[in-house]
Formats: structure tokens, sequence, C-alpha cells
């Protein structure tokens, strides 16, 4: 282990001369640390960049964020995908608010029984704004201590887990934990990448083993993957209005495959019969056309989705809106924030936005 203290130093020194200048990296604030953190979770770097300034500028505090309506921060992370971390991160700050009077909680106990803050978030706040000695797993510090410490078992697995977040637990220990946390996840994002590894240019080679033992093409060993459900749905396009300004009806399905952001109306299935009983069940007179504009293929984590693109003509329909039905015009989806999919089949069905 004292050759793991010196390649501690030694990475916190590259990253001292090597980190991405990054905004939120500027901000020892822990609510800011938490936004950036939700975001970079299976978001690249370079889209979240884009999205971090403007979220913040929106919800500059957390009480802030606790205070706002769902649909406005559903539409600050239009676009960003996986809308269940904005759901979870709004729901955490009014946690932080009821319980904790708007400060994120030091204790890591109490940080970690917040919504949607898991051992990874819960650390990397921990390190990062309070500089406490708390590890961070993610895929990349993955990545580097599988080829650090030669660990040869597949990746998702318990005792793989186990060991690595020991790793990081023995490693964290001593000076700047939060810039350690973090050179360790830089050393994977822009060295010690999955496909092609800068070992040449590595502040820790001559600690790693699988530097050593040639077996940094071999490792990490992949978690074996299921391959992703496939899924039919339909999806409805029931406009009115003019040629130059239609409006589409929208729907919130609390809990769906996209609960909590407005979408075009879905259903399972395919079929012209899966379009009338869903016009039925939304209430709406809408006349269907008589054959479907397509399908799309659209790949979510764990399902491929076969999404077949029916379109309505509803003019003449009363514009009766409830919490969960309501008509947008095309140049307002942009501030509820709708989902790529619903995007996806506006286009296919003539409707671009
Ligand atoms: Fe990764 Fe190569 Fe550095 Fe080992 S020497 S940690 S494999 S970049």
């Amino acid at each position: 282990m004292p050759a793991m203290r010196f390649a501690r130093a030694k990475l916190l020194a590259w990253y001292d001369g090597h980190a991405r200048d990054l905004p939120w990296r500027r901000t020892r604030d822990a609510y800011r640390v938490w936004v950036s953190e939700v975001m970079l979770q299976q978001t690249r770097v370079e889209t979240v960049v884009r999205y971090y300034a403007r979220f913040l500028r929106r919800f500059p505090t957390v009480r802030a964020l606790a205070r706002a309506p769902e649909d406005r921060v559903m539409a600050a992370w239009s676009g960003l995908g996986y809308y269940r971390r904005a759901r979870l991160l709004h729901a955490g700050a009014r946690a932080v608010v009821e319980r904790h009077a708007g400060r994120v909680p030091v204790d890591y106990a109490a940080r970690r029984a917040l919504p949607g803050i898991g051992r990874y978030t819960a650390g990397a706040i921990g390190s990062i704004a309070f500089g406490r000695e708390e590890p961070v797993v993610d895929g990349n510090v993955a990545r580097v201590f599988a080829r650090l410490f030669g660990i040869d078992t597949p990746l998702g697995r318990g005792d793989t887990a186990a060991r690595l977040w020991l790793e990081a637990e023995r490693l964290v220990r001593g000076p700047r934990p939060g810039d350690f946390n973090q050179a360790l996840m830089e050393l994977g994002a822009t060295v010690c990448t999955r496909a092609s590894p800068q070992c040449t240019a590595c502040p820790v080679r001559a600690h790693c083993r699988a530097h050593r033992d040639g077996s940094v093409a071999r490792l990490p060993i992949a978690r074996a993957r299921s391959s992703p459900r496939a899924v039919k749905l339909a999806a409805l396009v029931i406009s009115d209005g003019s040629a130059s300004s239609p409006r589409v009806w929208l729907q919130r399905a609390p809990g769906a495959l996209y609960g909590g952001l407005w979408n075009l109306p879905l259903r399972d299935g395919h079929g012209r019969r899966t379009a009338e009983a869903a016009l039925d069940e939304l209430g709406l007179r809408a006349r269907l056309e008589s054959r479907a504009r397509g399908t799309l293929e659209h790949v979510l984590t764990h399902r491929r989705l076969h999404v077949q693109v029916w379109r309505a003509d509803a003019s003449g329909t009363p514009a009766s809106t409830s919490a969960t039905l309501r008509r947008h015009t095309l140049t307002g989806l942009a501030r509820v924030g709708v989902s790529s999919l619903t995007e996806r089949a506006l286009e296919r069905a003539g409707l671009a936005t």
C-alpha cells in the first residue's frame, strides 16, 4: 500500500497540471456540485457544459429549485435525457429545504437519505464540497482500478463492486480527497480510456498491474449485458390549428416511460385499433388517418422501442384541458420540455419542431 500512497501523490500532481477547466470545478458549493454530478451521470461532459450554467441561472440555489414547479425543471432538463434524474434532483432539493433548512447536509448518512443520492453522488458531494474522505466509484474509476489493481472479475458483479469500493476507500484517505476523486475520474476520462489508453502519458504507470502484465487491452472485463427488451408502442400526433401554426395534444403520464414529462400520448401495441382506443380513452373526437406514418426505432438503456406514429386531426374538438392532457403550440414545446422521441415522432408526422 505505501506504493499506492505514492501513486496517489503522483496522480494529484498530474491533476494540478492537466485538469480540464470545467465550470463545476470552479465551485465548492454543495448544491452546484450536486447538480453537476447528477447531470454528468450518463451524459457527456460537452453536453453537460451546455446545460449546467443555464440550469443554475434558472435555479441558482437549492431553495430556488425546491420551489420551482416540475414543468419548469423538466423544461430546463429537456435535451439531457434520463428525466428520472431531474425528478429526483427536484425531490432531493425539496427534502433539503424541508429537513435541513436549505443546506445540503455535511453528515454522510443524512445526505444518503435524500431522494436520488446514492453512494456515488453522496461521495462526490462529500469529498468535493466538504473535503471529506469519502470514496467515489463511477465507470471511469472502475476502469482505472480494474487496470491499476489487475481486477479481472466482471464489472457489475457484487464481488467486483465490493473490491472497487474498498480500493477507493483506501486511496481517498489523505490530503485533498475531493481533488483526488476528480483526478481519478479525469484520468479515466482522458488517459486511461476504454478504447485507447495512453499508458505512456499516465502518471501512475509505474504502479499499474495491467501495464506490467500486458493486460491493459483485456481489462476491465465487461459485464454480461442482456439485450434491450423490444417494446411495441403507438404514438399519437393529434393536431389542430392552421397549417402555419398547428397545435398538438400532449399528455403527462406519471410513472410511465417518460413519467413527469409532457409527451405525445403513447400506448402499448401497434395497429389502428390501438390508436382508436387511445383516442377514445383520451376523450378526443379526432379523425385518424387511414394509415400509420411509419415506425420509428428508439433505443433506451433497457428497451428498444418500435414506435408506430399515427396522426389524427382534432379540429373542432373542445379545447378542454386537464392536469395531464393539454394542447401546445409547436413553438411552445421548448418551454415545457419534451423527449427526443416526441420530437422524432412529430417530425415523422410532418410537424417539425
Ligand atoms: Fe491505465 Fe495505462 Fe495508466 Fe495503467 S498505465 S492506469 S492502463 S493508462
